[in-house]
């Protein structure tokens, strides 16, 4: 059953990941598919993984009218910018998102606007995003449960790398969909995911609090891959040594891109991570902790 063509692979019996290639790298970001009746995918990708998140059903022999549910953890557009692309194919297929995402699906002008200035030059790897009709959307409530194959999952607030952020739970097989919420992990590093506008360390870590407490099995990231729960407290003291390196270096430093360079500089002569390693991402992640240190400033 295992389909030479396409880099997919079964995480759990049922779950498959496959690799969307995201920003022409292999082993950065996935889509999961949940086989079964009906099935379901947790994240669209880029709205460039169209096609091949069409034929990774097609070799699941998952027909396009099984698949009920595409179940967003948040709606920045590595995640949920292929998802209006997606439904054209899929005509039974609902949208998933946290009630604070659902406007930005339906009217996407502002998010890629949004997306446009976060990442730069980079933006061309993030896509287009199609609009969602209302009546393709469903807006997930904390604790709601949904039942895919043999499995239910459960949608959980999870606040902190964005305002509409949720965690998907397997609850009998303890698989924990992370999104962004646990960061990024990446050949086996983890590393932080803080970025602008609104990465919040404080709920970020009132996240990973809850998040420890359902004793998830298997984490499942987007980037990329499962990983040991372990890494949910790992990830709240990398975070927490993150930001207060981002706040101690921002004192000395007189624009935000000497403070890009003193940080990425000082986190790979720390070990905090490799050298080389996504660089654009965590160029990214600085200057959204600035920003966060920066409100949490103004609000005092
Ligand atoms: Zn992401």
């Amino acid at each position: 059953m295992r389909p030479q063509s396409l880099p997919l692979t079964e995480v759990h019996r049922g779950v498959w990941l496959l690799d969307v290639d995201q920003f022409g790298v292999p082993g950065q970001g996935g889509v999961y598919i949940l086989s079964g009746e009906p099935a379901a995918l947790v994240e669209a990708g880029t709205s460039l993984a169209r096609e091949r998140v069409l034929a990774a059903l097609g070799d699941l022999r998952i027909t396009r009218d099984e698949v009920a549910w595409i179940f967003l953890t948040h709606i920045h557009l590595d995640h949920a910018g292929g998802a209006g692309g997606l439904l054209q194919e899929l005509p039974a297929a609902k949208v998933v998102v946290h009630a604070r995402g659902a406007r930005h699906l339906m009217d996407p002008s502002r998010l890629v606007a949004s997306v446009r200035d976060a990442v730069r030059e980079r933006f061309p790897l993030y896509g287009t995003m199609e609009p969602i009709p209302a009546d393709h959307l469903h807006v997930a409530c904390d604790g709601e449960a949904f039942p895919v194959g043999g499995f239910k999952i459960r949608a959980l607030d999870a606040p902190g790398h964005a305002p509409h952020h949720l965690c998907w739970f397997a609850e009998g097989e303890r698989l924990l969909f992370t999104g962004d919420a646990v960061g990024l992990y990446l050949g086996g590093v983890l590393l932080p995911s803080t970025v602008p506008p609104s990465f919040d360390l404080d709920l970020s870590l009132s996240t990973l609090d809850r998040l420890m407490g359902l004793h998830p099995e298997t984490l499942l990231f987007t980037h990329f891959g499962p990983g040991s729960p372990t890494l949910l407290s790992r990830y709240a003291e990398l975070l927490r040594a993150w930001v207060e390196r981002v706040d101690r270096l921002r004192r000395t430093c007189r624009s935000e891109d000497e403070l890009v360079t003193a940080v990425l500089g000082a986190a790979a002569r720390e070990g905090l991570v490799p050298p080389g390693l996504a660089c654009g991402d965590l160029a990214m992640s600085v200057r959204g902790a600035a920003a966060y240190l920066a409100r949490r400033e103004g609000a005092t």
